[in-house]
């Protein structure tokens, strides 16, 4: 089904002939076998990248070389846009980057791949080729190493993580044995990869299908001492990623495991090299499931439009895991109905209505004054309702210029 993409196979005739061959390899071909949505697609070619660029050229495809020093090049068909990277090999690495060459060889290719079903590539003719047992690992749904695990964990720690964020995401039951023994035997080398890339990892594991279950075997087998603080009850992460199935957001569940784990939001702002918006957004998440995890917030209709002014509607999802079974089931369908309201845009998410400029014109001084009055009127707007009509606007700014 993936060739009958139009894009696509106007790419792979393009790209196929000539003595050439490329196909259609990694994540898509796995999706699209599991019948899963496919959003990128990538591709792998015998052509060196000179020569990907040039038949670019030739088609009137747009290309440009987005990773040239690995072979990569992003090709653009009729809007859509596909990676193409030349066949390589591994042939050396330091744990962290393995060294690459080209090369011409599919089965090499699929060789220097992590796991099973990762490794399979789809030619223009239709056919998957499959030199490792992906297919049947995919259809047993289990991920598996390509070769030894313990050797493929030394060649990129990195590894462990992936092992464990492909498991969430594709596998059914146990994570395999030889993976899971090999992990943790290797797992003091997660500790010379880069923040970034083992952020990149944690997150998608911490939106996956299975995430719940996952951490708590990544916590009992200790691989989260290290990367992040203490253990407690990891439970309630299963509870948290309940309540968001359609649409999880990655920097919530990670405060909510900050919260189980009673890690600081500014250590894993380190740890985890987070932005600014994602560092703000993390706190308050935690911020709230703390509250709630004591029981100091209240949770009324009231609360619920003042989370959502003072965040954002996501942070709702707070609320859906803490009330689950809770014994006002009110709480929990008001929250769940918010959310879909404001998810759809049937409810407009409540602005703060004054800005800076309104006190000036108002006669307040231009310096940092105005910035805390605002702090101060927004503390009093979020309490009063976050009212955004017009008239309660006017009188907001009455009430703040009256106070100067
Ligand atoms: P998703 O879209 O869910 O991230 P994906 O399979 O596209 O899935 P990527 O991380 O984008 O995942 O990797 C693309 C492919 O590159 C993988 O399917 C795998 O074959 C290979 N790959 C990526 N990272 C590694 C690695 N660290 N070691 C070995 N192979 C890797």
């Amino acid at each position: 089904s993936l060739l009958q993409r139009p894009q696509l196979r106007r790419l792979l005739d393009v790209y196929n002939g000539e003595g050439e061959e490329t196909r259609v390899v990694g994540g898509a071909v796995r999706n699209a076998l599991l019948g899963r949505p496919v959003t990128e697609v990538d591709c792998t070619t015998t052509m060196l990248p000179d020569a990907i660029m040039e038949r670019a050229k030739r088609a009137g495809f747009k290309a440009v070389p987005t990773g040239i020093e690995h072979g990569t090049i992003t090709v653009i068909v009729d809007g859509e846009p596909f990676e193409i990277t030349t066949l390589r090999e591994d042939v050396e690495t330091d744990g962290r980057y393995a060294v690459v060459h080209f090369g011409r060889d599919f089965i090499r290719d699929a060789m220097r791949r992590d796991f099973t079903i990762n490794a399979l590539s789809l030619g223009l003719d239709g056919q998957v080729h499959d030199y490792t047992g992906g297919e049947a690992d995919l259809a047993a749904r289990r991920v598996r190493f390509i070769g030894e695990a313990r050797t493929r964990i030394r060649e990129d720690y990195l590894r462990i993580m992936r092992f464990f964020r492909f498991h969430a995401e594709y596998a059914q039951g146990d994570p395999d044995a030889e993976g899971l023994a090999a992990s943790g035997a290797e797992r003091q080398g997660l500790a010379i990869l880069s923040k970034e890339r083992i952020r990149h990892e944690l997150l998608k594991l911490l939106v996956a299908k299975r995430a719940g279950e996952t951490i708590r075997t990544l916590a009992d087998h200790g691989f989260l001492t290290g990367l992040l603080g203490g253990v407690a009850e990891f439970g309630r992460f299963d509870r948290v990623a309940a309540y968001d199935t359609d649409n999880p957001v990655p920097i919530w569940r990670l405060a909510a495991l900050a919260v189980l784990v009673e890690e600081d939001a500014e250590r894993l702002r380190e740890q985890l090299r987070l932005s600014n918006d994602e560092h703000r957004k993390l706190a308050a998440y935690a911020g709230l499931l703390n509250l709630l995890k004591t029981r100091a917030l209240p949770l009324d209709a009231g609360a619920i439009r003042r989370l959502v002014a003072d965040h954002e509607p996501e942070a709702l999802g707070v609320v859906l895991a803490a009330t689950a079974g809770e014994p006002s089931p009110v709480v929990h369908e008001e929250a769940r109905e918010a959310l879909a309201r404001y998810r759809s845009g049937a409810e407009p998410v409540p602005v703060f209505p004054l800005r800076g400029a309104d006190l000036i014109e108002g006669g307040v001084p231009k310096g940092p004054k105005i910035g805390e009055m605002l702090a101060r009127a927004r503390q009093a707007w979020l309490a009063e309702g976050c009212r955004t009509d017009e008239t309660s606007a006017r009188d907001l700014l009455r009430c703040v210029l009256e106070q100067a």
